[in-house]
């Protein structure tokens, strides 16, 4: 097979294996090629050490950083490459890393530390393959399976069981059966990683497209780093709304709205908080009266666990905050919205409620759909028209609310939003005569 690979790599190979040493790319970009999608970054294994690799780049760009694990950075064409002597690693006394790192003569002993076949395929310049653990045939299979035994590989490194999942999120890649059994029964070593090596794979996960049936799967392995989730995952709700468990409709809005982080977290914790409020009436309905508040505050302390940034954490808490909210198809109210929220905190809003909304019971949700719909339509031309939302659309300020008489202090900003409230509503227009002559009024 022929494949694209950037002059740097090739120069790269070309280097090594002239001074005599073997040089491969290996893992992720393999992987990518044989998928036949473009890889996003190079690494290449050798058997030169890492002082013999830096040898053979004299006075060419590098990076040590990586150099106690073996890895010499080479930048070449603008593209930075890890070039990584062959190595194994030492046993994982904390499943977080290993106690040291061992160079090793073969590029066999590399391939075999690696995660799952996939990322264990070795490729050299002239096209040969190295491919000892059958990683091609899985590719073609669209099988993730890990090198070596399963068990034992989860339990040297536990990130592993995330970057599983965030595989077969990505890929859509079916999980092999033992490995699948190694995930579930060694789900805990999770507890010993990180939160926010977690936090990166969970990401991705949830941004692949086939997130919701990793998320159908595998709500145990989610669950011993969020253990709020399970009582959600075990939810029974009998309302005429919903066809499905709390689980299974959360699995289906995740579906539903688009694969960005902040849309995906909402949607994943927009009922998080159900549970808690659960009541059944006379009839066995039941009923969640304010979950929104409580799934907003849950939310809250399960990313800061995780260690998202603050900004994350806030855009998503407002999501599962408001996901409920009534708001009246006017464009008064769209405005007061727009205002309160932000245009893209509000457009994320609808897309949060649309989603929710696909997954309840499809016959109950058509008109729904059709006025979030509607909106969307009317708040996009709101945004467009350059129409007054907020205090700085509004046309007069705080110098003017002064120079009208009012004291500098609060009352200026009362004054404002008393006027900003009024334009919104539609009361009054936004016009700065209009606005001004009123001001004198006062
Ligand atoms: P991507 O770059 O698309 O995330 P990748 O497979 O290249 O995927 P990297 O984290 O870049 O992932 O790792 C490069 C290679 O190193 C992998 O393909 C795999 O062979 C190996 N590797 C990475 N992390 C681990 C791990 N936790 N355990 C074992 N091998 C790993
Ligand atoms: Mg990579």
């Amino acid at each position: 097979m022929n494949f694209e690979i950037p002059s740097g790599a090739e120069y790269i190979l070309k280097t090594l294996t002239g001074a005599g040493y073997e040089a491969w790319l290996v893992g992720g970009c393999v992987r990518d090629l044989l998928r036949g999608v473009p890889p996003h970054d190079w690494d290449i294994c050798t058997s030169a050490r890492p002082e013999e690799t830096e040898a053979c780049f004299a006075g060419r760009r590098i990076i040590e950083a990586g150099l106690q694990h073996g890895t010499v950075t080479i930048l070449e064409g603008g593209e930075a490459y890890e070039v990584t002597t062959y190595r194994t690693e030492g046993p994982y006394s904390d499943s977080r890393r290993p106690d040291y790192v061992r160079f090793v003569a073969s590029l066999e002993a590399d391939l075999a530390r690696r995660d799952f076949t996939m990322n264990a395929i070795a490729l050299g310049l002239d096209g040969d393959i190295r491919d000892p653990f059958g990683g091609e045939k899985d590719i073609r299979a669209g099988l993730l399976r890990c090198v070596g035994d399963p068990a034992q590989r989860f339990q040297e490194d536990g990130l592993r069981v995330m970057r599983a999942l965030r595989f077969g999120a990505v890929f859509g890649c079916q999980v092999e059966e033992k490995t699948a059994r190694a995930i579930h029964e060694n789900r805990h070593v999770l507890e010993h990683v990180a939160a926010e090596r977690i936090n990166v794979e969970l990401c991705r996960l949830l941004e692949g497209e086939q997130a919701g049936e990793i998320l159908r799967q595998y709500p145990d392995v989610l669950c011993v780093f969020w253990p709020e989730l399970e009582p959600l995952v075990a939810l029974e709700q009998n309302t005429p709304w919903h066809c499905w468990g709390g689980w299974e409709h959360t699995i289906h809005a995740v579906e539903a709205v688009p694969a960005q982080t902040v849309l995906r977290l909402a949607v994943l914790l927009h009922d998080i908080g159900k549970p808690g409020c659960k009541t059944t009436d006379e009839n066995g309905i039941d009923h969640f009266y304010g979950h929104p508040a409580v799934s907003a505050e849950l939310a809250k302390g399960m990313l800061r666990a995780l260690k998202f940034d603050n900004e994350t954490r806030k855009q998503v808490v407002t999501l599962v905050e408001y996901h409920d909210v009534q708001i009246p198809l006017r464009e008064s109210s769209i405005r007061r919205w727009l205002g309160r929220l932000g245009p893209e905190r509000f457009f994320q809003l609808l897309a949060v409620k649309r989603a929710d909304a696909m997954g309840q019971a499809y016959e109950k949700v058509q008109g729904r759909l059709a006025e979030l719909e509607e909106m969307r339509a009317l708040a996009e031309k709101i945004v467009a028209q350059g129409q007054c939302f907020s205090l700085k659309d509004l046309a007069v300020n705080g110098r003017d609310v002064i120079a009208a008489g009012i004291a500098p202090g609060p009352e200026v900003g009362r004054v404002l939003s008393g006027l900003l409230e009024r334009v919104v509503s539609g009361e009054l227009p936004n016009q700065r005569e209009r606005l001004l002559a009123l001001l004198r009024d006062l």
